[in-house]
């Protein structure tokens, strides 16, 4: 029977998620069972906790962890701290998690969590409390052979070696493959700062030379200027030489046609918080720039960006979704009408997971690669994953979404049904 789009709330990041996988199964013809083993996840953990703050009062925080599949290994996912984050929510990126992982054939299972709360209210001592507390919460369920974290909206490198310490701590020795993103200094992988931007810069290479469009000086607009949308916008630039033109933060946006000087842009956001009153450079909102003329729009911030509401405006030969889920499927089905080319999210931003499995094995071998030799080995990854979505889609008639889900929902479905069930 044929998807019913009318059946799923798309402004529910659940709903999407469970969309997207619908519309794969339906290619694959999974039967019933199995979709619901897919759609439902396999843990949920939920955690009450209270952080003494500054000035000495105790304020109770709620914590997720949801491990969506452990059925190709470990669950592998970020953490994340945000104001409305629910389980809901946290659920349906662990999803997103496992499909991305198969995507880019990595041997883990999906999982996200993360805590409600907003870092930009909180001191550095106060983060530091929440976090160590949040990693005692979980401790039980995470470890590098059943749950690895990683940095996510509003948490990073510092955030992961609270998290290493106090993991350690719990076990009396160093476990430095408890969480990937952590600082080079305490085996950290090099490269991992820039791993997602720089394979969403590989998949856009890939995009540009399929669609025949090596020639000319192109441009680039860039939601988001946090871990990804700054590297986006650079190596952009740097490896593509493609121009920046527009970037953007919560407080608005900023466009120069003549391209952006991303250092500046830098240097005005350290100092006052915001890139919009860069000099040399015109204010737009984050809805105009996501219209804005350019052959590329990178969306790197958070979901539902993209909408059917405005979709019909967006002005991009290529979309390369660096964040997870900014685009509903409504406006996924109306940018592909538009011959619209959308990389989408579990391909585009695969670089990041990837370099953190890297770094997962050189934890696990206690031997350290160059960074020369982690880019070379995650090109080689993204170009792959990037061309079997390609071929699965055509295969399928599908776009490349859909053809991404085909091929991660398979590669999940294959190892259930060849572990079987238990008992
Ligand atoms: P970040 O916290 O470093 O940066 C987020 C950026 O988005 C900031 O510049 C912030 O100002 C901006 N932003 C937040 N809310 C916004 C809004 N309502 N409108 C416009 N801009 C807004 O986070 P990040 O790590 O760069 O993650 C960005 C996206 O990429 C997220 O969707 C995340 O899930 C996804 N992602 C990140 C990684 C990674 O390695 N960090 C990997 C895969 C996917």
């Amino acid at each position: 029977m044929a998807v019913d789009y009318k059946l799923y709330d798309e402004s529910r990041l659940a709903d999407v998620a469970r969309l997207n996988l619908d519309l794969a199964a339906e290619h694959l013809d999974l039967e019933e069972g199995l979709r619901d083993i897919l759609r439902s996840g396999q843990r949920e953990f939920i955690v009450h906790f209270p952080v003494e703050m500054d000035d000495g009062r105790l304020k109770m925080f709620t914590g997720y962890r949801v491990q969506h599949s452990l059925y190709r290994g470990p669950a592998k996912g970020g953490l994340r701290y945000y104001p409305t984050l629910d389980l809901e929510d946290v659920r349906a990126l662990a999803a997103l998690m496992t499909w991305k992982c198969a995507v880019m054939n990595l041997p883990f299972g999906g999982a996200k969590g993360g805590v409600q709360c907003d870092t930009k209210q909180l001191s550095q001592e106060e983060l530091e409390r929440l976090t160590r507390r949040l990693t005692w919460e979980i401790a039980p369920i995470i470890g590098p052979n059943a749950d690895i974290p990683a940095p996510d909206l509003y948490t990073d490198a510092q955030t992961m070696a609270w998290i290493m310490d106090t993991y350690s701590m719990f076990k009396g020795y160093t476990v430095p493959g408890v969480v990937t993103g952590k600082p080079v200094e305490l085996g950290g992988s090099l490269g991992r700062d820039t791993a997602t931007a720089q394979g969403c810069v590989y998949a856009i290479r890939e995009a540009i030379e399929v669609l025949g469009m090596q020639e000319g000086a192109h441009t680039v607009a860039v939601q988001g200027f946090g871990k990804v949308g700054y590297h986006v916008a650079r190596l952009a630039q740097k490896c593509l030489g493609l121009k920046v033109v527009a970037i953007s933060d919560t407080g608005g946006g900023v466009y120069n046609r003549s391209g952006l000087d991303l250092e500046l842009v830098l240097g005005h956001k350290l100092e006052t918080g915001s890139v919009t009153g860069t000099p040399g450079t015109d204010r737009i909102t984050n809805e105009e720039l996501l219209e804005l003329p350019v052959e590329v729009l990178v969306p790197a911030a958070i979901e539902n960006q993209i909408r059917a509401d405005n979709a019909e405006r967006i002005n991009a030969r290529i979309v390369a979704e660096a964040a997870n889920a900014p685009t509903t499927a409504t406006a996924g089905k109306i940018l592909d009408e538009r011959d619209i080319f959308v990389i989408p999210d579990i391909l585009a931003n695969g670089g990041g997971v990837t370099v953190s499995y890297f770094e997962w094995v050189q934890n696990t071998q206690k031997l350290f690669w160059s960074e020369d030799d982690i880019n070379r080995r995650l090109d080689s990854i993204m170009t792959r994953a990037f061309h079997e979505v390609l071929q699965t889609a055509r295969q399928n008639k599908a776009r490349l979404r859909i053809g991404a889900y085909i091929l991660g929902v398979q590669r999940v479905a294959r190892a259930k049904q060849l572990r079987g069930i238990f008992p």
